[in-house]
Parts: C-alpha cells; sequence; structure tokens
C-alpha cells in the first residue's frame, strides 16, 4: 500500500473516522476524479409499483438533489420505464432502465435489481407479468388475516394506495393501518401485523434467482443483489446465495443503499471484492414521508470498487 487514497477511499476514511484507506490499491492523481466520484442512485420506486411520485416528479427531485446517473426500479414491472427515460432526458440526467425483481431464495425473498436492460424485451416482460400474477391471491389472505384480529376491509383499504393494482404489496395495507389510525407509522404495522408469525402475513412464491438474472442479462442488462443486509441468511446461505448469482451470470451487489449502516457498506464493500462483483448504489426512496434516504444523498462508493456503471457504459442514455 502505497499510503495515500484515491478519491472515494479518502471520502470513505473520512466519513468512518478510521483507516479505510488500507485496502485502495489506486494511486491518486490530482485533479482527476475517479469514476466511483458520481452521484449514480440507481434504485427507487414511484406509483408504478409503491412509491408515491411519479416517475417525472422523481426525475425532477432527482435533479435537484444533484443525482447525475439514475435508474428507477419499480417492484416486478418495467410500466414506468418509458416515462422515466423520457422524464430524465427532460431534466438533462443521463438514466439507465431499472426494475427490482422478488425471487424467492432458501426460503426467504431476496431482491434483485436489473439495471441497462431492454425494457421492452418479450421474455423479461412476460417474467414480470407472470411474477405480478400472484399478488392479489396472497393480498386479499393478508386481508382475511387482519379480518380475525378485528381489522376489517384491509383489502378494499389497501388498493386506495395501489397506482397499479396487480403490484398490491404488504407496503399499501401499511399505509391503510397508519390512515385508519390502528398504528402510528409504517414501520410499526410491519413489525406487529405484516411480518412472519404476524396475522396479515401470508409468505409469497416469486420468480426463482436463476429466471430473474436470466432475464436481465438475457435483456442485455446487469443483475445486482439488493440491499444483502436485509436477509436473515445465516453465513453459509449468503454463500450460497452469491454463488449462484455469479452462476447464472449476476455480476454486482448494492454496497451503498438506503437499507445499510455504514458498518454493512464495509462489510459488503468486502464481500464484492471476495466475490469479484461490481458495486451499485441506490437509496431505495420510496415516498418523501417514509424514506430515511433521500434521493441522491448517499455517500460515494469505495474508491476500490469496480461501479455497475462502468460495466454498462453502453447501456447509459
Ligand atoms: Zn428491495
Ligand atoms: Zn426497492
Amino acid at each position: 500500500m502505497n499510503g495515500r487514497a484515491c478519491d472515494g477511499c479518502a471520502f470513505w476514511s473520512k466519513a468512518l473516522s478510521f483507516d479505510a484507506l488500507r485496502f485502495c490499491k489506486k494511486p491518486r492523481i490530482k485533479n482527476v476524479i475517479s469514476k466511483n466520484i458520481l452521484n449514480a442512485d440507481l434504485h427507487c420506486h414511484s406509483i408504478v409499483s409503491d412509491g408515491t411520485l411519479t416517475p417525472e416528479a422523481l426525475a425532477e427531485r432527482a435533479k435537484l438533489n444533484g443525482v447525475e446517473l439514475w435508474a428507477l426500479t419499480d417492484h416486478d414491472e418495467v410500466g414506468g420505464q418509458h416515462r422515466a427515460t423520457a422524464a430524465a432526458k427532460a431534466q438533462g440526467m443521463r438514466y439507465l432502465t431499472g426494475t427490482e425483481i422478488s425471487v424467492t431464495f432458501a426460503g426467504e425473498t431476496v431482491h434483485i435489481v436489473g439495471l441497462g436492460f431492454d425494457p421492452d424485451d418479450a421474455a423479461l416482460t412476460q417474467g414480470l407479468r407472470d411474477t405480478r400474477g400472484g399478488r392479489r391471491e396472497r393480498a386479499m389472505e393478508m386481508s382475511d388475516g387482519l379480518a380475525k384480529v378485528g381489522i376489517q376491509g384491509a383489502y378494499e383499504g389497501a388498493l386506495k394506495f395501489v397506482g397499479n393494482p396487480e403490484l398490491i404489496s404488504r407496503t399499501h395495507f401499511a399505509r391503510f393501518l397508519v390512515e385508519s389510525g390502528v398504528c402510528k407509522e409504517t414501520s410499526e404495522v410491519f413489525r406487529k401485523y405484516l411480518t412472519e408469525g404476524k396475522p396479515g402475513y401470508v409468505p409469497h412464491r416469486w420468480a426463482s434467482l436463476k429466471n430473474a438474472v436470466t432475464w436481465i442479462t438475457q435483456a442485455h442488462g446487469v443483475a445486482v443483489i439488493a440491499h444483502p443486509a436485509r436477509y436473515k441468511f445465516t453465513p453459509n446461505e449468503e454463500y450460497a446465495l452469491f454463488t449462484e448469482f455469479k452462476t447464472h451470470g449476476g455480476l454486482a451487489v448494492e454496497v451503498v443503499t438506503g437499507s445499510h449502516t455504514v458498518q454493512e457498506a464495509v462489510k459488503y464493500a468486502e464481500t464484492a471484492r471476495e466475490h469479484g462483483l461490481a458495486a451499485s448504489r441506490g437509496s431505495d426512496f420510496h415516498s418523501p414521508d417514509e424514506s430515511r434516504i433521500d434521493l441522491g444523498t448517499l455517500p460515494f462508493l469505495p474508491g476500490e470498487l469496480t461501479p455497475v456503471w462502468e460495466l454498462l457504459e453502453d447501456r447509459i442514455q
């Protein structure tokens, strides 16, 4: 190690107030900005899934917050992509197409973000349509579970919050339970009613890891493991997730996200290095009222990692 740092590592060293430079092998070049120092926000949601803003409002907010490269990643849906592409262009902001696919792996729901794919790809759009298919049945079962503990009309109530009824999710139930005064905030709803063992919890079988990664890569995109610290895996299960993901053609992992603490970002920077994966950065912004982290306000990627946008240079619009 040469004791000097590239700009990305220098940022992290400051953010963590300890020597985060020991992995840095890049010599610092004066007046040259590292590729990692880019305000990229490659994970957020609009009314097309469970966000509360339109793609146009998100693009405007991203631009105001200084985002230079943006992706809208609605759950299991690419219906907002043409709007988001146009909105980014209108704001003078670079854009990568995006989605976030729910998969079941080792009994846990894992999210796989896709970036830079062709949004009109037939296999991808059909695969997402099939993934969305089970949501209505699941929502009705959740509503039945809640009715048993005295909360009536939750399905109809949740529907009021859905821009696209095919994408009804736990978040919409949570908003209804806050609106009707059952809970003070959505996190309380999840804790008391919508997680495993609670009355409104219904497991759902999503796409397979192999299918999700294949749909994305065959549509010329890059697959990214979203917010890895959120899953309750044992170290062995997590290792299996990363190795299988790579076997199917996955290339990147979210290191800096709205769901990670600084310590978790450091941990998954190390995991990215171990598995030879590129790193992504995204707020997972859903709503001005609910999201802790706003668009474009996260720390930069650690300097020694390959940013996912380097793999997608020819897919940026
Ligand atoms: Zn997610
Ligand atoms: Zn998300």
